[in-house]
């Protein structure tokens, strides 16, 4: 009761993560079929773990300056300029892509502010949105996934603050056309709201080329982090790029919580920028279409173009039932879609996972397809 008092308000507008929830269930599981975790399942490729270590040997292991180390800054900004060359567009290094998020969200959205969250979402936003204080206006994209910029036309209205993009998507591995993001850039644009494109995932396209709604709205905020790119989510770097006002605001924030990304790890990102990562791309790609070749003829599903999911619709009962007799009948490890939905009708898949537990996991799915 007493403790009870000490939680704050926002403490209250949103719950632990469902995806955890699937991480204690399978926990008690012998050899679970695994299909849940959103990260690679490759290593951290040689070279990088080696600048690791050798930033952390050769002392690198103070605070480095707020907006990041220069190792790294300059070379992101470099990187930057060159494919954007927006005149006013700064890098700020962050802790992971969750942190560039976080300082976003905290710097621009006032309580009672409207934050436009494509549903499915990536978890994350509609939680973070809510800690801000603002309120969640979902724009529903099934059955394909697709954006339709009318729909969002429609759902802004005069307390519109943002809109958060994210493609190649999680959950849906759905890729944004060029047309759509240049609409959706220009929208924004035209009525004054901010646009944060979350790109974590822009190295995992096979279906075509990675399009940044920056190219067409010079005001984009863009999020992005090493996370995916590089198999190295535990070593939290990320970064953010965007007009130099609103990165100083988050440089501000980021002076006073998270003082900077971890200084040895950002030598290790500088040094997979080097690194072409076209190898993993493509054996994802053959992940991918494992997937889809596998269950195309027995579940409902647009076919993911990028990032490393899958998201079907359950053949049967909601999407939590399904989930559930897929773990307690099959050991299978997947997620409900009403984690990332105000939907519970579909189950999400992630494909970063060595052929022969997909391939396992494929013929569970066939198998309760027919239940
Ligand atoms: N955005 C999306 C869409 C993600 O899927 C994830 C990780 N699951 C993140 C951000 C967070 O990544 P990071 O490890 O860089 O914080």
């Amino acid at each position: 009761m007493m403790i009870d008092r000490w939680i704050a308000e926002r403490a209250r507008c949103f719950d632990a993560s469902g995806i955890r929830r699937v991480f204690d269930l399978g926990a008690k599981l012998v050899d679970p079929i695994n299909l849940s975790i959103g990260q690679p399942d490759f290593e951290v490729p040689e070279p990088v773990r080696q600048a690791a270590i050798d930033a952390i040997d050769q002392g690198y292991n103070g605070y480095s300056v707020t907006q990041g180390a220069a190792v790294l800054h300059d070379k992101l900004q470099t990187r930057v300029d060159a494919d954007l060359g927006h005149d006013d567009r700064r890098v700020l290094v962050t802790s992971g892509t969750s942190g560039g998020l976080f300082l976003a969200l905290m710097m621009t959205v006032n309580p009672g502010d409207e934050v436009i969250v494509f549903d499915p979402y990536f978890v994350m936003y509609d939680a973070l949105a809510r800690v801000v204080g603002a309120r969640v206006v979902h724009v529903d994209t099934y059955p394909d996934f697709r954006i339709d910029v009318d729909r969002v036309a429609t759902a802004v209205t005069p307390r519109t603050k943002l809109i958060l993009l994210n493609s190649p998507a999680n959950p849906t591995g759905a890729v944004a056309d060029e047309a759509s993001v240049r609409a959706l850039a220009e929208l924004a644009d035209q009525r004054d709201i901010l646009l944060v494109s979350d790109e974590i995932y822009r190295d995992y396209c096979y279906d075509g080329s990675f399009v940044s709604p920056a190219r067409f709205n010079p005001r984009t905020l863009v999020i992005d982090g090493f996370s995916k790119s590089h198999a190295m989510p535990g070593w939290r770097v990320g970064f953010a790029h965007g007009p130099a006002a609103l990165i100083h605001e988050m440089t501000k924030l980021q002076q006073y919580s998270f003082v900077c990304a971890p200084h040895p790890f950002q030598w290790a990102a500088a040094a997979a920028m080097d690194l072409d990562n076209a190898p993993q791309i493509a054996a994802y790609r053959r992940k991918r279409d494992l997937v889809v070749q596998g269950l195309a003829d027995c579940y409902e599903l647009t076919a993911p173009q990028g990032a490393f999911y899958a998201f079907p619709k359950a053949p049967w009962g909601t999407g939590t039932q399904f989930v559930e007799r897929a773990i307690n009948e099959h050991k299978l490890l997947i997620i409900p879609g009403n984690v990332f939905s105000r939907r519970d009708t579909h189950f999400r898949i992630s494909y970063a996972a060595p052929d022969a537990v997909i391939e396992r996991g494929v013929e569970a799915l066939r198998r309760m397809a027919r239940e």
